[in-house]
């Protein structure tokens, strides 16, 4: 299972990363990393429509150049677009003038191609220290990982991402799946399916799927 469910790193990343926010009731966040992706983004648009459902889009910065009008469309359809960084690179390798470089250019390419400055961004890999969280809040972004994520990206089949997410989500969670691929063209088929299977079920419990920012208000001024 992932790293991300074990207490020792999920403790660790709570300190400094949004991983699920509490109080929070009927909702829950979806989010859809390294896209956005000509072949599985609109197919994952179709099933949060179909569902009435909203989603926070992690994008990298190089793909939202190349799929502008996919970019647009996500937030158009009442979506968030939200930083994943320009490439796909590990923070913790990277010194602090790589990493605004990476953040900004996204950021930038992200408000260009939609209209709106993106307020949330997510590190390739889930992972950055507590000094690179800082640098991140100080650079005008806020830090989210998540607290529910079935590795969909390895392809373990439709029931078993289905199965390891619904024993784990729960009301204020956030849900990490992906709609693109740093390298490559991703077969994103599974999570699809899954998705549709994972919102049927939300739906029952009389939960909602919504955005980061919709379960994590900015505080008022
Ligand atoms: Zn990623």
């Amino acid at each position: 299972m992932t790293i991300l469910h074990t207490p020792a790193f999920s403790g660790w990343a709570r300190g400094h990363l949004l991983c699920r926010v509490e109080g929070i009731s009927g909702r829950f966040a979806i989010t859809l990393d390294d896209g956005p992706n000509p072949v599985a983004t609109g197919r994952v648009l179709e099933v949060l429509a179909r569902h009435g459902a909203r989603a926070t889009f992690f994008m990298l910065g190089k793909s939202v150049r190349k799929h502008p009008a996919l970019a647009r469309r996500v937030v158009a359809e009442g979506h968030e677009a939200a930083v994943h960084g320009d490439s796909h690179w590990p923070l913790p390798l990277l010194l602090p003038g790589v990493i605004r470089r990476q953040v900004r250019r996204c950021g930038e390419s992200i408000h260009h191609a939609t209209g709106v400055p993106p307020r949330f961004y997510r590190p390739p890999f889930g992972i950055m220290t507590r000094g690179q969280s800082r640098f991140i809040r100080q650079i005008g972004y806020e830090p989210v990982l998540g607290d529910v994520y079935p590795e969909d990206p390895h392809n373990p089949g439709v029931d078993r991402i289905v199965s390891r997410v619904l024993e784990r989500l729960e009301e204020g969670s956030i849900l990490i799946l992906h709609d693109g691929s740093p390298i490559g063209t991703p077969r994103r088929g599974q999570t699809i399916e899954a998705l549709g299977i994972i919102l049927e079920e939300a739906t029952r419990r009389g939960w909602q799927g919504t955005t980061v920012g919709e379960i994590h208000p900015r505080p008022a001024a």
